[in-house]
């Protein structure tokens, strides 16, 4: 059975007039996720993130710096792209909360799969720095719980993001109990993600030029990520599910089509059949053209279905 959590906060994130990730995205992905197809998703609302689970992976007083700085009204500017309005704190710590949950979902076998449509993303977030419209890295602190809390030893994170996660590399650069695997345009924002960044050998970087498109794409997930993923065996995968290397997307070029990521998600399943007992936790992060992230949204979302 596929969870899907998410929770209104997520839509009291408002980093702006004109700012791409804006509450219209996730608002997007809920619809298209409202269709007949869909109905069999079990709705959950997330909880909020402990501080204990945000400081697995940000600095103490990281954390208490997003949580009190969010302004009662306006805006607060953390780096050149990247906002605080008065919903921000909410919406993270329900963001992180839902992958926190989703794991433990999984992990109880109380659902085999979930996807958590939340915002702000956080693939970019560091242990101690918001950067790329990304407050607490989602994704890192639910592997974070995964060791520290459920004991795994092996926790793998597949992240297709147009943009590399620069942030999530960082944390788990010296962890050998986690294994990150992306693909990303480069060059690109924020400029990280080179083949030869490897950390203790558990990063694995595909960096991809612009126009790449589909077949050059699959090939790179069949032939370098896939195999990768396979023999680390993961006793868990997460997803850090962005949908913005579309052809439509405005941020990037690399020119993939809907259907690429049913694709790569029904591949990305079998690695969790094989190793993991069936267990994914997917986490929304980019996709900036509303209908394409609508469209990329079901079709990953449909895939994990099964
Ligand atoms: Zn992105």
């Amino acid at each position: 059975m596929l969870r899907l959590y998410t929770h209104p906060a997520c839509l009291e994130h408002d980093p702006g007039r004109g700012h791409p990730e804006s509450p219209a995205r996730l608002q997007a992905v809920l619809a298209a996720l409202d269709r007949d197809r869909f109905a069999p998703l079990d709705r959950i609302e997330s909880p909020r993130a402990s501080r204990e689970a945000l400081e697995r992976v940000h600095a103490p007083a990281y954390v208490a710096r997003m949580l009190a700085s969010a302004p009662a009204t306006g805006l607060v500017q953390l780096d050149e792209d990247t906002y605080l309005s008065p919903g921000s704190a909410e919406a993270a710590l329900r963001a992180a909360g839902a992958v926190v949950a989703a794991v433990d979902a999984v992990l109880d076998a109380s659902a085999s799969r979930a996807f958590c449509a939340v915002r702000p993303p956080g693939h970019h977030a560091t242990a101690d720095q918001a950067m790329g419209f990304c407050l607490f890295n989602n994704v890192a602190v639910g592997a974070a719980h995964a060791l520290a809390e459920r004991g795994l030893e092996r926790v793998a994170i597949a992240d297709f993001d147009v943009h590399h996660g620069n942030g999530t590399q960082d944390i788990f650069a010296q962890e050998p109990r986690v294994l990150f695997v992306s693909s990303h345009q480069w060059p690109l924002y924020p400029g990280s993600g080179a083949a030869g960044e490897t950390g203790v050998g558990n990063l694995v970087n595909a960096p991809l030029p612009p126009d790449t498109g589909s077949r050059a794409f699959r090939q790179v997930w069949e032939e370098m990520l896939l195999p990768r993923l396979h023999a680390f065996a993961p006793q868990l995968l997460l997803v850090s599910a962005g949908f913005d290397a579309h052809r439509d997307d405005p941020l990037a070029q690399l020119q993939l089509e809907a259907d690429d990521y049913a694709w790569l998600t029904a591949r990305l399943l079998d690695v969790a059949r094989t190793h993991a007992a069936g267990r994914v936790v997917s986490t929304l992060e980019g996709g900036y053209d509303l209908g394409a992230l609508a469209a990329c949204a079901a079709a990953h979302v449909g895939a994990l279905m099964g």
